[in-house]
């Protein structure tokens, strides 16, 4: 009786355990993208945007084009954790800005300046 019904732990909640699309798909998460205009649905394939992208991307309020050929939209993304009884938005009201990833930042620092020869 005071327990409470996963089904009402929302998508806010749990925020913290699937930040990222490499959380998200170690959870089993069940991430869809909706079009805004022209209402297409996918199912994302998480682990295929990890591999790619790094699997420190985030989704949340997050926007991509819509892949509809002709179709000016964009999808907005909605996920499904376990025990879950459906799909929520993935927004959140963080006032903190998209971190990128810290390879990006890595990758941004190395850098070394171009066109100068070395000493020896
Ligand atoms: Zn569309």
């Amino acid at each position: 009786m005071g327990s409470r019904n996963p089904d009402r732990v929302g998508i806010p909640e749990r925020f913290h355990l699937g930040r990222t699309v490499g959380d998200m798909a170690r959870q089993r998460w069940e991430v869809i993208s909706r079009c805004d205009t022209c209402g297409l649905m996918m199912l994302v394939d998480l682990k295929l945007i990890a591999f790619v992208r790094g699997p420190n991307v985030s989704l949340w309020n997050r926007k991509a084009r819509c892949r509809r050929l002709l179709c000016p939209g964009h999808v907005t993304f909605w996920a499904k954790a376990p025990g879950m009884a459906g799909h929520d938005p993935l927004t959140i009201d963080t006032r903190v800005p998209d971190v990128r990833p810290g390879w990006v930042e890595r990758r941004l620092a190395g850098r070394t300046p171009a066109g100068k020869p070395e000493d020896g």
